[in-house]
Parts: C-alpha cells; structure tokens; sequence
C-alpha cells in the first residue's frame, strides 16, 4: 500500500517500534507526525538494540528517509544526544536520510522546567507527566509562543523573538512558581549548541511529501502513544498532549491531503500502563509481578516499572475504533507461554451494570473488570514462524480477540527480534 500508519491501540508501548522496524522495508518514507521524545520504542535488529524518542524507526533501513514532521515536539537537545547515541552505534544519519520540518515548533530549555515544577505544585494529584516538557510545550503552540524550527536560519529575527517570549515566560516563571528567570544569554547558549547541531536537517518536509507523495513513494506514519493518550479521544486529563489517532497524521505530518490506505494498530497480548490514571483491568501483587517480569515492563524512558493487567477487551475494542485500524498487530504473545490459564477483561461492570462501551473520562475509575480466562498454552512460541506453528490454545486466544475487537489480526509478533513475527 502506497501510505499507511502505524498506531498505539491502547496506552502506548504496544510495540510499534518493532512494527515499523518490521514494515520500513516496504516503505520508502517514515514521518513521525505527532508527540515529542516523552515516551520510547524499542527497536532491537541486526545493528543492535536501540531506544528511539524522537527519531523515526526507519532509520536504520538504507535508502528509507525518515521525516520529524511539523506536529512534533521538537527538542534539540534530546534529538542531539538522541542522534549521537545511535551514530555511535554504526547507524548513519545524513540530511539525505534525516529530515526535520521548518514548521516544528522548538522545546524550549524553560518546557522541562515548567513540567517539573506544574507537576510539584500538583502534588498528590499529579497527571504522571514524564517531565520532559510536553504539555507546557504543546500549550505555548496553541498560544502562538513557540519558536519554529526554521527560524534558526533567521537569527535577527530569532533573537527578537527570543526576546518577546522571555518577557512572557519570566512571569509565569518568577511569578507563579518562584523559579528562575531565564536569561537571552541561556537561549542564545542553547540554540548556538543544540540548534546548530541539528539546523543541517532542517528543510521544507511539506513540499518534500507533497512531490515524493506524486511521484508514487510509498510513505509510513509512525504514532507515539495510543489511542488511550489522545488528547481529545484518551482519558483526558491523563493524555498526552498531541494526538496520536492517524487521522491527526495529515496535519502533523505535513502531507495535508493524505489518504491513509493502511491504519495498523498494534495491540499488545496484555495490557500495559504507565503513569497515573484510571486503568481499569490493572493486576496487583504476585500475578503482576510475575507478568512484569515475564514480559520485562519497564518504561523504555523513564525505566519506571509499568502497571499490567490482562487484555482489555473494553478499552481495545475502543482504540480501534478510534484509530479506524484496518488491520492488527498482535505483539508479546510469547510472555503469556507461562501462564495455565489466561486472565482476559472481557466486560466493565458500571454503576450496577454490566457494559462494552468504554465509559466516559470522568466515569472510568468508577469500571470495574470482569474477568474472565482461557485456556493456556504452556509452551514456547518464539520460534514460531507460521500460524499453523502455533498452539491451538494460541490461535484461539487469537481468534477470540480478533472477534471481539471486530479488526483482522495480520500479524502476530512473538518476540523482540524483527523476523519473531507470524504474518497471516
Ligand atoms: P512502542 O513504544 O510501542 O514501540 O513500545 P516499546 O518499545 O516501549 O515496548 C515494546 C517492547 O516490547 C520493546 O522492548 C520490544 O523490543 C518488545 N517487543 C515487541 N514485540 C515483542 C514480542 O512480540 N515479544 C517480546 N517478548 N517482546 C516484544
């Protein structure tokens, strides 16, 4: 298929890393079209093992050129150390194979800090924010007072912006918060470091699409998030700030007049979490613990042990929905091998009633999890490389889960490594 995206179903971490990595090979282009470098996919092939933020997946395929599109949280200073880690790794980054829009908007140094301090000040009722800037960042896009990429080859003019947008910010800063000022001196210091670093890659990716889209290229959209952390569609507040649903992909990307053929939605065989908010199917104790382990849930950013629970048929159901996903990736479903029998959340009990709707925002942490369980298959998958390979107790789990969530499951991912993956 000529465009197709690539998207988180549920809370983030599905997995999709590994699918773009996986896919790349069909695609001629990889944009990144929303969020920032708050949240990682890991990506583990033949070059070695990375964790990604910002940068695309597809860049460790020769010949694929990977777009940081105009809907991103752009931090030069988390792409450049980001950049440097992955070069010393043996993988080549060039303006040929790298390219960031002059329509991304800067993190600024004072986005981290003000994360940091929005989230002390919230104390007890925290949104479980990675502090990387985001929010505050994605707030000062809407407020027109964020500094464009492009800019940096205007430096008159970036300096008299800079200077506006200190007079501004040094109020909410010193003001509001008691912090301290920020100085011109500390941007200039900045943008001479970091935007320096990353200006040779900075182009009009916009025209790039537009002429690669009628020339025929066949272009790949990379989420971050899931469907759960959509700031319109998740469980707001505790969203991210951008909107991962593809179809915010035209309009972060920069490719405008998109038609996204193919909405891949990776969901994992169980459900993962991290930070706060209501997560409804959550395990606690020993049976948490040992899924943790088994299938080694810790934040790929932050390294902070994730929270699990069983597939959630509710909240899946609901993500593909909202992605419009026309096809699934199933991934992880090597973890579950040690289980007798498998915990799936198959209903929510609300308010005395049972449901498959996914309740509202504010109703949510009122759901509770009907559990129910399959039968186990209790032996190792990994090396399975066909859908006939695969146990029957598997394939049914699979099939159950296709069923219910209404979306052809077309790939099932049983390991880390690019070739652990069935394709029906
Ligand atoms: P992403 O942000 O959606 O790409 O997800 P993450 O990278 O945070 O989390 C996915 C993790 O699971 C990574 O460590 C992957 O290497 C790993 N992974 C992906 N697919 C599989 C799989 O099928 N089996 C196993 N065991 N690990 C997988």
């Amino acid at each position: 298929m000529a465009t197709a995206a690539i998207v988180g179903i549920n809370w983030g971490d599905e997995g999709k890393g590994r699918m773009v990595d996986l896919l790349t090979q069909e695609y001629d282009i990889v944009v990144r079209y929303q969020g920032g470098g708050n949240a990682g996919h890991t990506v583990i092939n033949e070059k070695g093992k990375f964790a990604l933020h910002l940068l695309p997946s597809g860049i460790f395929r020769e010949g694929v050129v990977n777009i940081l599109g105009n809907g991103v949280a752009l931090d030069a200073e988390n792409l450049s150390k980001e950049m440097d880690e992955v070069i010393s790794q043996g993988v080549s980054l060039t303006p040929d194979n790298l390219k960031i829009s002059d329509r991304a908007s800067l993190v600024l140094p004072w986005h981290r800090e003000l994360d940091g301090l929005e989230e002390a000040r919230l104390a007890d009722k925290q949104y479980g924010s990675t502090k990387q800037g985001i929010a505050p960042f994605y707030s000062d896009k809407y407020q027109k007072k964020t500094v464009l990429a492009g800019e940096l080859f205007y430096p008159e003019k970036l300096r008299e912006h800079f200077a506006d947008l200190l007079e501004w910010k040094n109020l909410t800063l010193t003001r509001v918060y008691g912090a301290q000022a920020v100085t011109m001196d500390d941007l200039l210091a900045w943008a001479a470091d970091y935007g320096e670093k990353i200006k040779p890659y900075i182009c009009d990716t916009a025209d790039y699409l537009r002429k690669a889209n009628k020339q025929g290229k066949r272009i790949l959209f990379e989420a971050q998030l899931g469907s759960l952390r959509d700031l319109d569609f998740g469980i707001v507040p505790y969203t991210t700030s951008s909107n991962p649903v593809a179809a915010y992909a035209p309009v972060g990307s920069g490719l405008t007049n998109a038609r996204i053929e193919d909405i891949i939605g990776v969901v994992k065989a169980y459900s993962t979490c991290v930070g706060e908010g209501p997560f409804t199917c959550e395990m606690f104790g020993e049976e948490a613990e040992k899924l943790r382990e088994a299938g080694f849930e810790y934040g790929a950013k932050t390294g902070r042990p994730r929270r699990v629970g069983p597939i959630d048929i509710v909240a899946t159901r609901y993500g593909v929905e909202v992605q419009g996903a026309t096809a699934i990736a199933l991934t992880k479903l090597d973890v579950l091998s040690y289980l007798d029998k498998i915990p799936v959340c198959t209903r929510y009990k609300l308010y005395g009633e049972y449901t498959d709707k996914f309740p509202f925002p504010c109703a949510l942490p009122d759901a509770e999890p009907v559990i129910e369980y399959m039968e186990g298959w209790k032996t190792d998958v990994s090396s399975c490389r066909k859908w006939e390979d695969l146990p029957k107790a598997a394939q049914d789990y699979v099939l159950y889960i296709e069923k219910e969530i209404g979306c052809y499951i077309k790939y099932v991912s049983v390991g880390p490594e690019r070739d652990s993956i069935i394709i029906r």
